[in-house]
């Protein structure tokens, strides 16, 4: 494939914007080369900007869950935008989308919605410190809960009582107030509760974690943490930015029947324009102004063109809830396909799945927790990236991301891509 315009318009982008992209993975630097740039999008297919037609696996991060450019989504949000476009006033659709939201996702009362995941969850945060007057949370390494200050945090010389920061401009104060603790490793969780008694406020979390490749929670962990949260007044924290209303209508707090605190959503919510949203039950969220003292606001939070492409997209995965389980059905038939030809081609590899998401590691040990992830070839990944995307297939340019399984994907689009992977894992 020729990628003469992309790479043009690449250079051009270099020129005003910082590493040419509006975001970091975007750049394609875990695996070289130039990024492409996208043109339009349907169903399950990317149209780039030379002409190129692609099979595309990250969706957005996740938020087309039905495809791209949904057209009853296309339709609500040019039908909103013909009404005006933001008001900073109330409008009635952020009561429905609110409304159907309380009602798919389980143990909450009350939502508020932003403009990100980020957002969202450093709110959550914030929320959970000013409801437990408590200062430090517990965040487990390898999961990404957005970039705002508290989250940029790597183990500090003193681990067990303060991490560090991982990026320059956040400060060593406030890194001071997040512990990092291994995923699906309870005791090392216990270990930091014990070591800051009474100090910690919340634990925040991937129930399923996604953005280390996909890695589920082993059995008990998450009913552990729940148990270590409510025996040390800690809030639990569900970031379920990925997994809510992807793994199923209620996320993991269904999926597993645990019950979180605060639970964060983005991706699918927002239908593919910019939305976040937290909740819990009602004394959690009376706590937040203006009903409470804990300030949080948007200018364009609840934006009528968002909450139209939301309240669509949760409509449509709540009057079917069988998507999910065809969702299911197409990753696994993916997954069984890939783990069939890679080990065929005596490839060294661990998938891991659940519902629609799922990566591949080029790891030969089983992949529970952000080291294991780390322990994946990134010679062999770069490969079998540029290989998929040469055969027209487009997965996300790092190793230690998520497929993203839409319901747009034909049986035909998996076995051309199990195809795909065939041939470009015989030239390992
Ligand atoms: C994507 C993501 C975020 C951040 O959301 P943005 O909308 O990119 O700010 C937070 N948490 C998780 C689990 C995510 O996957």
């Amino acid at each position: 494939m020729v990628y003469q315009r992309s790479s043009q318009l690449f250079v051009d982008a270099e020129k005003v914007i910082p590493g040419g992209v509006n975001s970091p993975v975007r750049a394609f630097k875990a695996v070289g080369g130039t990024p492409i740039f996208v043109k339009s999008a349907k169903g399950a297919y990317l149209y780039d900007e030379d002409g190129n037609k692609l099979i595309d696996y990250i969706n957005s991060w996740g938020p087309m869950i039905l495809g791209h450019a949904y057209q009853p989504v296309v339709d609500a949000v040019i039908e909103k935008a013909k009404l005006g476009t933001s008001f900073g006033m109330p409008t009635e659709i952020e009561t429905q989308i609110a409304a159907l939201a309380v009602s798919m996702v389980p143990n909450i009362d009350k939502i508020r919605f932003v403009n990100s995941g980020t957002e969202a969850c450093m709110s959550a945060v914030r929320l959970a410190r000013g409801f437990t007057k408590k200062d430090k949370i517990i965040k487990f390494a390898g999961c990404y809960h957005g970039h705002s200050d508290s989250f940029l945090i790597q183990a500090g010389s003193g681990a067990i009582t303060f991490g560090s920061p991982n990026s320059p401009g956040v400060t060593a104060g406030t890194a001071k107030d997040t512990l990092l603790a291994r995923y699906n490793d309870l005791e090392n969780v216990t270990t930091l509760i014990k070591a800051n008694k009474n100090e910690i406020a919340a634990i925040i979390v991937e129930p399923v974690a996604g953005n280390m490749g996909c890695i589920p929670p082993n059995k008990g962990f998450l009913e552990g943490l729940r148990q270590l949260c409510t025996d040390n007044n800690i809030l639990l924290i569900f970031d379920e930015v990925m997994t809510g209303f992807r793994l199923a209508k209620g996320g993991v707090q269904e999926l597993f029947n645990i019950k979180a605190d605060i639970v964060c959503f983005g991706k699918v919510i927002g239908g593919g324009l910019p939305v976040g949203a937290f909740a819990a039950r009602k004394e959690i969220m009376n706590y937040l102004a203006p009903l409470g003292p804990v300030y949080q606001a948007g200018t364009l939070s609840g934006n009528p063109l968002a909450m139209a492409a939301g309240l669509t997209m949760l409509q449509a995965l709540d009057n079917e809830p069988s998507i999910f389980k065809r969702l299911e059905e197409k990753t696994a038939y993916l997954a069984a396909g890939i783990d069939k030809v890679l080990k065929a081609n005596n490839v060294v590899f661990t998938i891991n799945r659940i519902g629609s998401m799922v990566s591949v590691h080029f790891a030969a040990e089983p992949v529970v927790d952000f080291q294991s992830a780390a322990k994946g070839d990134n010679e062999t990944f770069k490969k079998f990236f540029h290989g998929l995307l040469s055969e027209g297939i487009y997965i996300a340019p790092s190793a230690y991301e998520t497929w993203f399984i839409t319901d747009a994907l034909s049986y035909e689009d998996l076995d051309l891509t199990i195809q795909a992977v065939d041939k470009v894992s015989k030239t390992f």
